[in-house]
């Protein structure tokens, strides 16, 4: 499959602190590949990164992104908007914040679209996106189109956040944790939504979530990242049946015990651990990990395991 987007040894600080320490990944056309992580460790502000949303305290300081062939940091402001934003779908995070309060779903879905698109009316965008909607499985398309963001529960709002993603003909959804804040009931059917939106249309997703639960049922591939770098990556299968870093099996563990049913962030592993140097070769989870071994404080390699299958760790 051809590479769609890739973060090569991507780096970012803000005046204090290294954020992201060398970050490589990629998503190929047609994957839903999932980057999961404990909050803090860089996977949110790797979004940011590709979508030009970085906080201002932050900069890259090294590394590249390529999209569709495109280098995306050579393009700032406006240009990098409306070189991406077509082409790239976002769901945000926090769903309720992202649709303006006061227009009606109907607005929200169709303003940047028609003005994106001069040559298309109103008419046909709106029909747009009610098709859309149905297709998410809104039977009253109509009906919530007229509607105001308040008027709509927690999972409404992330089919509506969903299908304004979809109105452009987009090659790739960047969704940021996308069950979060939800009840179980509503979570699962989010998780069959993008189940069905990757089956279905085979649209590649690039999906940032501590929900490993919703991970495996969704992604084809699964980065793991600790302290602004990735310390694993495999196949969705060998990430969860057969992971290798102690912080993978000690997540995988923890999800099957409680984080399935709870809509909290991945709990901390121990309960005080010295905070890593993330600009440091040696291993970052030296302090929690009960593993560790002498050789663990030298710079630690990025080995395979197999051909999808790879680990930073010296087990
Ligand atoms: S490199 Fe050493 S300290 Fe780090 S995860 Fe592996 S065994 Fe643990």
């Amino acid at each position: 499959m051809a590479e769609l987007l890739s973060f090569r040894s991507l780096c970012a600080e803000d005046e204090r602190h290294t954020i992201l320490a060398g970050l490589s990944l990629h998503v190929d056309a047609g994957e839903t590949v999932a980057l999961v992580g404990e909050s803090g460790c860089g996977k949110t502000m790797s979004m940011s990164a590709l979508l030009g949303i970085l906080p201002d305290d932050v900069e890259v300081t090294g590394g590249s992104i390529f999209f569709d062939g495109e280098d995306v940091l050579a393009y700032d402001g406006k240009k990098r908007r409306d070189r991406l934003y077509r082409r790239v779908g976002f769901v945000p995070q926090n769903t309720s914040d992202s649709l303006y309060p006061l227009t009606t779903v109907s607005k929200v879905m169709t303003d940047a679209y028609v003005h994106n698109h001069p040559g298309i009316g109103r008419k046909a965008a709106v029909e747009r996106a009610a098709a859309l909607l149905s297709s998410l499985g809104i039977e009253d398309a109509g009906r919530v189109l007229s509607l105001y963001p308040f008027q709509l529960s927690g999972g409404m709002k992330q089919r509506v956040n969903i299908a304004a993603a979809l109105m452009d003909d987009i090659k790739l959804l960047v969704a940021d944790e996308p069950t979060s804040a939800l009840d179980i009931h509503i979570r699962r059917q989010i998780e069959a939504l993008y189940a069905s939106l990757a089956g279905r249309d085979r649209l590649s997703m690039f999906i940032i979530s501590h929900d490993l639960g919703f991970v495996r049922s969704v992604a084809d591939r699964v980065y793991v990242m600790y302290a602004g770098r990735i310390i694993e990556e495999g196949m969705c299968d060998e990430i969860f049946s057969a992971p290798v870093h102690p912080y993978t099996q000690s997540l995988i563990e923890l999800e099957s015990m409680n984080a399935r049913d709870s809509n909290q962030d991945l709990p901390e592993l121990v309960s005080s651990f010295s905070i890593p140097d993330r600009k440091s070769l040696s291993c970052a989870f030296l302090s929690r990990c009960s593993c560790r071994r002498d050789s663990c404080s030298c710079p630690v390699e990025y080995s395979r395991i197999s051909e999808t299958h790879f680990v930073r760790c010296v087990l």
